[in-house]
C-alpha cells in the first residue's frame, strides 16, 4: 500500500495546527525562549506544508520554493531553540540565510513545472539545520539526560533521514526509485510527523524540568549572595557530614561574622553593606571551592562545612578568606569589613552532629569577637594565629 502524498501532508499540517497553538498558549504564559522558537518551527512546519498542497496548481510557481524556504526556516527554528536551552544566541543573519538560499535555488530552476525545483539544496539545508540543532540539543546541561538525548536523538534522526534523501537525490535524481518509495515525500511526512509528536512531548517535559530546577535554585540559594540559604546549607551539610563520617572522622564547621559591619551599613548605606556581603561571598566561593559547602546563616554571618578537613585546613581557608576580602576594592574611601571566624571540629563520639558542631563554632566565634576581632578561634582550644587581613 502506498501512502497518499497530499493526505499526509494534510495530515501533518493538522498535527502542526494542533501542536503550535499549544506551544504558543505556553509560550505566552512561560515566555520561555525555547518554547517561542518551537512555536516558530512547528508555524514554519505548517506553512511549508500547505505551500505543498499547492503543487500541481497554478500557484506551484511560488508554492514550491516558499514551501521549501519555510520548511529549512522550520529546521533552523529548532537550531535556534536549541541554542537557547543553552542560553547561546542565535544571530538573525544565520537564520534567514538558509531559508533565502533555499527559495533562491528553487527560484532559478523553472520551479512553474519542475516539482524539485531547488530539492538538493533544501535538502543539504534540512540536513544541516537538523544536525546542528542535534549537537547543540546534545550538549544541553540537564539533570535529565534520558530528555536531553531523546530530544537529540529525534534532530539527528530527522537530519539523517534528510541526509539520506539528498544522497539519493545526488545518486538517482530526483526520479530515482529511493525518493519514490521510502525516500518519498509521503514518507517524509510519516517521519516528520512521528519526530514532531516525539519532539514535543520531550520539549514539554525539558521545560518542566528547567522550570522545577529553576525553583528549587531560588529556593535554595540566598539571592542576595547566591550562596545557599540557611535551609539549604543545614539539609546539605547535615547529609553531606552522614555521609562523610563513615570514612573521615574529622570534618570542621567555620562560622564567619563580619565584623562591626552595622557602621558599614551606618557610614556608608546599605548598598556599600550589600557589596560587603557579595565580595565575602566571592571570596569564600573562591576559597571553599568544590570540596566545601558555604551558605548564608543570617544577616552578615555564613557557614562553610569543610567535609573531611581539620584544624589546619580549616585555618588556611579562614585565612584566605580574609586575604581576598582585604584584596576586593570597594568603592573608593569604604574599606570592607575585617571577618571573625569560629571553628569547630566533629566530635569522635558524634561525627554527624551538624547542630553541635555550629553551636560550638559560635561559641568560639563569640570569643574571637571578644579577643579583638579579626581573628579565627577554634573550639576549646587557644586562639590560633590572626589570618592576614591586610
Ligand atoms: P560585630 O563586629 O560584633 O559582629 O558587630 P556588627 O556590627 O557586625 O554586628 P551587628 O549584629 O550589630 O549588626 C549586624 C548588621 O547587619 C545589622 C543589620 O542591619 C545588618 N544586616 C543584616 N542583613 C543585611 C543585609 O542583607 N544587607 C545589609 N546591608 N545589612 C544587613
Ligand atoms: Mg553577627
Ligand atoms: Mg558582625
Amino acid at each position: 500500500m502506498g501512502l497518499d502524498p497530499a493526505s499526509m501532508e494534510v495530515i501533518l499540517g493538522v498535527a502542526a495546527l494542533i501542536l503550535c497553538l499549544l506551544f504558543f498558549d505556553s509560550y505566552r504564559r512561560s515566555r520561555a525562549p525555547y518554547s517561542g522558537w518551537w512555536c516558530l518551527a512547528i508555524a514554519f512546519l505548517l506553512a511549508g506544508n500547505m505551500s505543498y498542497l499547492l503543487d500541481g496548481t497554478m500557484f506551484q510557481i511560488w508554492a514550491g520554493p516558499s514551501g521549501n524556504a519555510f520548511l529549512v526556516a522550520g529546521a533552523f527554528s529548532v537550531w535556534a531553540g536549541s541554542r537557547s536551552l543553552r542560553l547561546l544566541p542565535t544571530p538573525a543573519w544565520q537564520l534567514w540565510t538558509a531559508p533565502a538560499a533555499t527559495a533562491l535555488a528553487a527560484a532559478v530552476e523553472n520551479p512553474g513545472t519542475n516539482i524539485w525545483a531547488g530539492g538538493l539544496v533544501y535538502l543539504v539545508l534540512m540536513s544541516t539545520g537538523m544536525g546542528l540543532a542535534a549537537i547543540d540539543l546534545w550538549r544541553v546541561k540537564s539533570s535529565s539526560s534520558r530528555t536531553r538525548i531523546s530530544l537529540a536523538l529525534a534532530a539527528a534522526g530527522l537530519g539523517g533521514f534528510f541526509f539520506c534523501r539528498a544522497v539519493a537525490y545526488l545518486l538517482e535524481g530526483p526520479g530515482g526509485i529511493a525518493l519514490r518509495t521510502y525516500l518519498s515525500p509521503a514518507t517524509t511526512s510519516l517521519v516528520t510527523l512521528v519526530l514532531l509528536v516525539i519532539a514535543s512531548f520531550s520539549m514539554v517535559s525539558l521545560s518542566n524540568e528547567q522550570l522545577i530546577r529553576a525553583l528549587n535554585e531560588r529556593a535554595t540559594r540566598d539571592s542576595l549572595t547566591g550562596l545557599l540559604n540557611r535551609q539549604a546549607f543545614m539539609d546539605l551539610a547535615g547529609r553531606e557530614l552522614t555521609r562523610i563520617s563513615a570514612t573521615e572522622p574529622v570534618s570542621t564547621v567555620i562560622l564567619a561574622d563580619l565584623d562591626h559591619f552595622k557602621a558599614l551599613n551606618d557610614s556608608h548605606g546599605h548598598a556599600a553593606g550589600d557589596a560587603a556581603l557579595q565580595a565575602f561571598a566571592g571570596a569564600c566561593r573562591a576559597s571553599v571551592r568544590r570540596t566545601g559547602l558555604a551558605g548564608r546563616y543570617g544577616g552578615e554571618e555564613f557557614l562553610i562545612l569543610l567535609p573531611g578537613a581539620g584544624p589546619e585546613y580549616a585555618k588556611a581557608v579562614a585565612s584566605d578568606i580574609s586575604r581576598r576580602m582585604a584584596l576586593a576594592e570597594p568603592s573608593e574611601g569604604i574599606h570592607y569589613p575585617t571577618v571573625s571566624y569560629g571553628i569547630a571540629f566533629s566530635s569522635p563520639a558524634d561525627s554527624a552532629d551538624l547542630a553541635g558542631m555550629i553551636a560550638a563554632a559560635d561559641d568560639a566565634l563569640y570569643k574571637a569577637k571578644s579577643r579583638g576581632r579579626n581573628q579565627a578561634v577554634c573550639a576549646d582550644t587557644p586562639m590560633l594565629e590572626t589570618p592576614s587581613a591586610s
